[in-house]
């Protein structure tokens, strides 16, 4: 299954949610909301920019060495108790999941949010195997009973009103009409908790892996995950291999940047750090952790790319981003939406829909800018649009060639621009889709040097 999940042209998409009010009044509520608290939890933080070099630091150093961190997290886990399983793309890690749900006899399959679980497609492979799958982060759970995607890394019903909610709530649980949110959560809250105890396995994601210890950390808020990993007698953490760093230590920067960038927290209410299964005498008596590439390893190639695994899923670039404010989650039709998701999908899942994503950005850089791991995305997403157009018409190739050609010489570009205004005819109209939403104007008859010789600008 493909992380790309939308069969329209991305232009489609886009328009759609262009028109659609209740979707970008819904956006701009929330992504203010994200956005503001951002910079109020990071205000009076004197080390911040340390802190995100110290975080990309880490990063860059364990992604450089991952087969040797790979190897040491493999090892200490398997001490501690920890079975390891490699999957090297979407369907042999849901084939994983799948014969582990069968061999303890799980009917229901209580998730915590995760990622990278959206991008194997788990819950639709665990339906076709005839488990019960059922989310249990409140905002995922409503996207579930609504039959739709997420539509935020983080926030993953940040397109839904309270009101439609509401709505979903009467209609699926037979509540009465009610725009009180505490009624609401309270009627979430007694359904799910009918399922933790039902269940014989939690699946979740994970957040960071530390190889010095073969520990796996999960933050969260709902303590929907403390609950998926440690009442049911197996949990499952489904692991993209770059999620690694090296020491326990390396945690503690993580803690500070991560919930800071994504919903403003100082801290997030829960931190699970799992070592091995049942510690203490609590928690699951069989701890799976499944190992995925999913085309990881061919972005680790290339230093520009490489960046791209850095990302720890804090959702702050989706916030700032002028892109995603306006058209929301759905219309990128990837399971990874906004900038970081316009560099990630044409890299994970390459195709033509994928390849319109890294256009889809203004390049004003406001995701570099709040990246805690400093990802220089407007980098990335030139990198990406480079190579759709290396492979683009050869008359547009030889167009840009040529325009390379005259910008590198004075004389050249002179000459250029007087060609240019001799002969308009020979280039207006032919700009062909960049003039649909631009106007191209004319040339000035004289150039500005020409005027000033002139005297015109005295
Ligand atoms: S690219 Fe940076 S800002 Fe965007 S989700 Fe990843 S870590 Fe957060």
């Amino acid at each position: 299954m493909s992380i790309v999940h939308s069969t329209r042209p991305f232009e489609e998409d886009a328009k759609k949610a262009l028109a659609d009010d209740t979707l970008r009044g819904a956006l701009r509520h929330a992504t203010d909301l994200f956005a503001g608290r951002r910079l109020a939890s990071i205000e009076g933080i004197d080390d911040w920019e340390d802190l995100r070099e110290r975080g990309r630091a880490i990063k860059e150093h364990a992604l450089f060495h991952l087969d040797r961190y790979l190897e040491e997290f493999v090892a200490n886990g398997e001490r501690a108790g920890v079975k390891f399983h490699w999957a090297r793309d979407a369907s042999e890690a849901c084939r994983i999941v799948g014969s582990i749900a069968a061999r303890v006899s799980a009917r229901k399959v209580v998730k915590a949010k995760s990622m990278t679980t959206e991008e194997i497609g788990l819950n639709h492979a665990l339906e076709g195997e005839g488990f019960e799958p059922v989310e249990t982060d409140l905002g995922e759970w409503i996207i579930q009973l609504a039959g739709e995607l997420p539509s935020h890394i983080i926030a993953p019903a940040i397109h839904k009103t309270k009101g439609q909610i509401a709505e979903l709530f009467v209609d699926k649980l037979g509540i009465e009409p009610t725009d009180d949110v505490l009624q609401l959560t309270a009627a979430a809250r007694k359904v799910l908790r009918s399922y933790f105890a039902e269940s014989d396995l939690g699946v979740s994601g994970v957040n960071f892996g530390v190889a010095e210890t073969g520990t796996i950390m999960i933050i969260e808020n709902e303590g929907n995950i403390r609950m998926a990993t440690s009442l049911p007698k197996a949990h499952v953490a489904v692991m993209g291999i770059e999620k690694l760093v090296p020491r326990f230590e390396d945690l503690e920067v993580f803690l500070r940047l991560l919930p800071r960038s994504g919903a403003g927290q100082h801290l997030t209410s829960y931190q699970s750090i799992l070592t091995g299964p049942n510690t203490g005498g609590e928690g699951p008596d069989e701890l799976h952790v499944v190992l995925l590439d999913n085309g990881r390893t061919g972005m680790l190639r290339r230093e520009v790319t490489r960046q791209s695994l850095a990302c720890i899923r804090c959702g702050a670039c989706l916030n700032v981003c002028p892109v995603y404010q306006q058209i929301g989650g759905h219309a990128y039709g990837s399971v990874y939406p906004g900038p970081i998701g316009a560099v990630i999908t044409p890299q994970l899942a390459p195709g033509d829909r994928s390849s319109k994503l890294p256009f889809a950005s203004s390049l004003c850089g406001a995701c570099r800018d709040v990246c805690p791991v400093k990802i220089d995305i407007p980098a990335l997403l030139l990198d990406l649009r480079a190579k759709v157009s290396a492979d683009g018409p050869a008359l547009e190739r030889r167009g840009f060639r040529l325009w390379a050609w005259m910008m590198r010489s004075t004389a050249r570009y002179r000459l250029g621009a007087k060609l240019a205004r001799l002969f308009p005819w020979a280039w207006r109209g032919r700009a062909g889709a960049w003039t649909d939403a631009r106007e191209l104007r004319p040339l000035a008859r004289r150039s500005f040097r020409e005027r000033w010789k002139r005297g015109e600008l005295a």
